[in-house]
């Protein structure tokens, strides 16, 4: 399809109320340049490759070319953020263009909003490349995520600090949903809270849970729904050793997806309280932390939902989270080690968690031993595996009950490795990879962020140039905070 055939779609302007959004042009930035574009997800929306690479292309990322159906607007939101109420946020840098085949195509970095509070509507060149390369990685991973179709960059200054000046850059996004939890928290406290909150709700439900349209219960089982995405989606993350780092309500999506990348980590070395977010002083949003947070936003849902359903059934529902939460923790944990769910009383739990003890304290790269693990083929030899960890006394112990797990499965050793290869890929997109990317993108180099893209998008695969990446993270660049700053 070319540019100017894709025909988008603004139902949520038709399905909520003004006072909930605005209508605005982008503030275009200048000289602004094609950084890369992301052809996985354009064969996906349909959109050929070489509409990528004319000016059209970039004046439509950059603001300056509406397409047919288009009208760009923001939302407002509300949130908490840290455990605080703010009443009012919003797309402060977001404008939302339209949507089509459920492709709902958002810029981020666009200029102000009537939202923007004291921000300048900005994002820079650094957490562009970030947010561009990680949701891919996120997607390879079969992690729900929102995506990223393409990144300009300019030469528009934008200032982060009195010493800290970066150049303007915009991310096209796409989700199938930008409504976030701080959404509903919002609609649920404007005049007429119930009719508001019930307009959102069906278009949440017409856009992501079709099914449930004309079902008399559609409101509570959209919440049920969202409890066990959520619940799924966060024991991915774990099993990865992902944290988000910034899990307010505003970031937390109501379609399921992980939204709103800002200091995210994989996770280098394991550490059950490992913060990555610089500015979480208290470690809320530590790796450990994250199901019990999720589950408090999903009670701020609950709140919110409480003007259009019965609050009691849904604090009952969301009561089952944590079971829900281990039960697909331990499925993805069970097949990243190979093992078999069923053949273990306790679905493996306790072998599960004297790994964990092992990995923090032999201090092996989390997911590298995962894929080391997976490219065994004489289990009675784990030396790559050994050799990898800084002490490796505790990993030994658990090996040899490693070992005793997998023995009693028989077909474990013919079949184990095939289905272990397909959760356990070679390439984890780290955080120092995506600096180094940027340092060269920042002196204006742009091929390590499509090779880092590709890498992203093919973790599975071979990439010879990459064996370096295929390493365990450096010490000095291990489990490193990062700031919110972008
Ligand atoms: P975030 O931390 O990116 O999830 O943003 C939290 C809130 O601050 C959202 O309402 C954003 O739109 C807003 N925000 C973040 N950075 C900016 C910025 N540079 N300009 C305007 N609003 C921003
Ligand atoms: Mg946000």
């Amino acid at each position: 399809m070319k540019l100017d055939q894709l025909q988008l779609n603004t139902k949520y302007l038709d399905s909520v109320n003004k006072e909930f959004y605005q209508l605005l042009d982008a503030t275009p930035l200048d000289d602004a340049f094609l950084i890369s574009y992301n052809k996985k997800l354009c064969d996906e929306i349909g959109l050929d490759y070489e509409e990528c690479e004319t000016q059209e292309f970039v004046d439509f990322i950059n603001g300056k070319k509406i397409l047919d159906g288009s009208i760009p607007y923001s939302m407002v939101y509300a949130g908490h953020q840290f455990g605080s109420f703010v009443p009012k946020l919003g797309d402060g840098r977001a404008i939302n263009l339209g949507s089509i085949n459920n492709w709902h195509l958002q810029t981020k970095g666009s200029g102000l909003t009537n939202y923007s509070r004291q921000g300048d509507g900005r994002a820079v060149l650094r957490s562009s490349i970030r947010e561009y390369i990680i949701s891919e990685a996120m997607n390879a991973l079969d992690i729900p995520t929102t995506r990223a179709l393409a990144i300009i960059g300019s030469e528009h200054n934008v200032y982060r600090g009195a010493f800290d000046i970066q150049k303007g850059a915009v991310v096209l996004r796409a989700s199938d949903s930008w409504i976030r939890i701080g959404t509903f928290e919002y609609f649920a406290r404007t005049k007429n809270p119930k009719k508001s909150l019930s307009q959102l709700a069906d278009f949440v439900i017409s856009e992501n849970y079709t099914h449930l349209e004309n079902d008399e219960n559609k409101y509570e089982k959209f919440f049920y729904e969202l409890v066990d995405k959520t619940a799924v989606l966060i024991a991915k993350w774990q099993a990865y050793g992902f944290m988000h780092g910034v899990m307010n309500t505003d970031n937390m999506s109501v379609s399921g997806v992980t939204i709103d990348y800002g200091p995210f980590s994989f996770m280098d070395y394991f550490e059950k309280h490992c913060i990555c977010n610089h500015t979480d002083f208290e470690g809320r949003y530590s790796y450990n932390n994250q199901p019990y947070i999720a589950k408090w936003n999903l009670f701020v849902l609950a709140d919110s939902l409480s003007f259009i359903t019965n609050f009691e059934n849904l604090k009952q529902y969301l009561d089952t989270f944590f079971s829900l939460h281990e039960r697909a923790y331990l499925e993805l944990m069970n097949k990243r080690l190979g093992l078999d769910i069923n053949l273990s009383g306790d679905r493996n739990l306790d072998l599960i968690l004297k790994l964990l003890n092992a990995l923090e304290n032999s201090k092996i790269d989390y997911n590298l031993f995962f894929y080391k693990l997976s490219q065994i083929e004489n289990i009675d030899d784990f030396s790559s595996i050994l050799d990898n960890c800084i002490d490796p006394t505790q990993m030994q112990n658990w090996l040899v009950d490693y070992k005793k797990a997998l023995l009693l499965n028989p077909r474990a050793q013919n079949k184990k490795c095939e289905e272990m290869k397909k959760v356990n890929p070679k390439y984890i997109i780290k955080n120092y990879m995506l600096q180094e990317a940027i340092e060269k993108a920042e002196e204006s180099d742009f091929k390590l962020v499509n090779d880092l893209l590709n890498i992203a998008s093919n973790p599975f695969a071979k990439h010879e140039e990459f064996e370096r990446y295929a390493k365990a993270t450096p010490l000095e660049f291990a489990n490193i905070k990062l700031s919110c700053s972008s």
